[in-house]
C-alpha cells in the first residue's frame, strides 16, 4: 500500500515538473491538460481525476471541454492540479506557475509583484502545514499553521476550500484538512494519507460557483428512458465509478451533442454530480499548492515532493 502511494507520488511529481515548463504565453489549456493525462496513462497508472488547469481568479475545478480555445497569457496565475492512481492509491498534487513571457503586456508591475507574493504565500502555507503533521495532531492545528503563514503576507487563505483524506479508489475520503483553525478536533492517525492544499488570495478568501460544468462524479444508478443516456451512464459506471471524470472524456466517446445531452440529464437526475468551477468572490487572483502526505509517528512522508 505505502509502495503504491510512493509510486503514484513519483509519477505525479515527474509529470508536474515537465508540464510546468509548458506554462507560458500562448499555450492552449487543452494542450497542457491532454499532455498531463496522456503522460499519466503512459506510466501504466490511472488518472485519479481530470487534470485541472484553473486560471487567475478561478481557484479550482476547471478542465478543458472538447475544443477548448482558452489560451494562457504571460503573467497569468496558472494552477495545475493533477492526480494519479496506482492500485487505487492516489497521489494528488498542485502547483501554481506564473506563465512565462512578456507579462507587462498584460499586467502592471504592481500586479506582477503582488502575484508573486500570492504564489509564495500558498507555498509558505503548505510548508508550514507539512511541518506540523504527525500522528496525534488535530486537523485544525494544520489549518491554523496554514492561516498564520499566509497572513504573514497580508493575504487570506480560501476559507471554504480544504484538503482531504485519501483512501483506496477514494479521492475525498471524508476527513477535511482546513486552511484555517476551524476547531475541528479530528486527530490524525499513523499511516493515514492526506492531501494538504492551501490556497492564497488578496481577496476575501471565499469561492463561489462559476458557470459551466467540466468535471463530474458518479453518484448512483437511476432509470432513464433515453437509450443514449442509459448508454452513457453504463459507460460511466464501468469506467469512472470511483473517481471524478471529465465531460471531455464523455464527449470524445459519444460525440459532443449526445455526450452533453446525457451529462445534463444525468446531472439533473443526480445520477452524476457536476462540479462547478470555483471563482474567488471578489474576482481576486488565487494561488494553490498541494502535496499528498502519509502521516507518521514523528512527522510525515511527502509522496509528491
Ligand atoms: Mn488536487
Ligand atoms: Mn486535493
Amino acid at each position: 500500500m505505502i509502495e503504491s502511494y510512493i509510486q503514484a507520488g513519483k509519477i505525479v511529481s515527474d509529470i508536474r515538473s515537465e508540464a510546468s515548463k509548458m506554462i507560458k504565453d500562448g499555450t492552449l489549456v487543452i494542450d497542457l491538460v491532454e499532455y498531463v493525462e496522456s503522460e499519466i496513462l503512459k506510466t501504466g497508472a490511472e488518472i485519479a481525476f481530470p487534470c485541472n488547469v484553473s486560471l487567475n481568479e478561478i481557484a479550482a475545478h476547471y478542465t478543458s471541454p472538447a475544443n477548448d480555445k482558452t489560451l494562457i497569457k504571460a503573467g497569468d496565475m496558472v494552477k495545475l492540479d493533477l492526480g494519479a492512481m496506482v492500485d487505487g492509491y492516489i497521489a494528488d498534487s498542485a502547483v501554481t506557475v506564473i506563465a512565462d513571457g512578456n507579462m507587462d503586456e498584460y499586467y502592471s508591475q504592481d500586479e506582477i509583484n503582488l502575484h508573486d507574493e500570492i504564489v509564495e504565500a500558498s507555498a509558505a502555507g503548505l510548508e508550514a502545514a507539512i511541518s506540523t503533521v504527525r500522528a496525534g495532531i488535530e486537523v485544525s492545528k494544520i489549518g491554523a499553521a496554514v492561516h498564520e503563514a499566509i497572513s504573514e503576507y497580508n493575504l487570506n487563505p480560501i476559507f471554504n476550500l480544504t484538503g482531504h483524506s485519501l483512501e483506496q479508489n477514494n479521492l475525498h475520503a471524508g476527513i477535511s484538512i482546513p486552511n484555517y483553525d476551524n476547531h475541528d478536533g479530528y486527530v490524525l492517525d499513523e499511516g493515514q494519507a492526506i492531501a494538504i492544499e492551501p490556497f492564497a488570495t488578496n481577496g476575501e478568501g471565499i469561492v463561489n460557483d462559476a458557470p459551466g460544468h467540466y468535471i463530474y462524479s458518479y453518484i448512483a444508478n437511476k432509470p432513464f428512458r433515453m437509450r443514449n443516456t442509459k448508454k452513457v451512464l453504463n459507460y460511466i459506471q464501468h469506467n469512472h465509478a470511483y473517481v471524478p471524470f471529465s465531460g471531455r472524456w464523455i464527449t470524445s466517446e459519444f460525440g459532443e451533442r449526445r455526450g452533453n445531452i446525457a451529462l445534463k440529464q444525468l446531472s439533473d437526475a443526480m445520477a452524476i454530480y457536476p462540479y462547478a468551477p470555483l471563482r474567488e468572490k471578489q474576482d481576486c487572483f488565487v494561488s494553490q499548492k498541494e502535496h499528498t502526505v502519509i502521516v507518521e509517528k514523528e512527522g510525515c512522508t511527502v509522496t509528491t515532493i
